[in-house]
């Protein structure tokens, strides 16, 4: 399951991040997610749980931003948003479009104690 592994990660950095501040317990992680990177928030939430037993992330809550995606369009010469991957631009409904943003998974910030 590919958001196990991505929860295993994550649970990883922000452990170590706190750990390296001295700090003894992380109590929320807030991640931004790309709208087009795949990953299923529910299925994430149940692998950062998972993931986060035994750690000092134990019953941590967790709080997921979707980004909207963004691409650059070829044919109007912009920047324009993406909902979806394999939409068209939603100005020229050209499909030389170049995906710039929206692919990422990244840690936003933590709460510690
Ligand atoms: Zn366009």
């Amino acid at each position: 399951m590919h958001e196990l592994s991505l929860s295993l990660n994550t649970v990883d950095a922000v452990v170590e991040h706190a750990r390296q501040q001295g700090f003894r317990r992380v109590t929320k992680v807030r991640l931004a997610i790309g709208s087009l990177s795949c990953i299923e928030s529910q299925a994430l939430q149940t692998g950062f749980e998972f993931a986060c037993r035994g750690t000092m992330a134990e019953g941590a809550g967790l709080e997921i931003k979707m980004i909207p995606a963004k691409a650059w369009c070829e044919d109007c010469c912009q920047s324009v948003s993406l909902q979806a991957r394999g939409m068209c631009c939603p100005n020229c409904q050209g499909y030389r479009l170049a995906i710039e943003t929206g692919e990422e998974l990244k840690i936003k910030d933590i709460e510690v104690e």
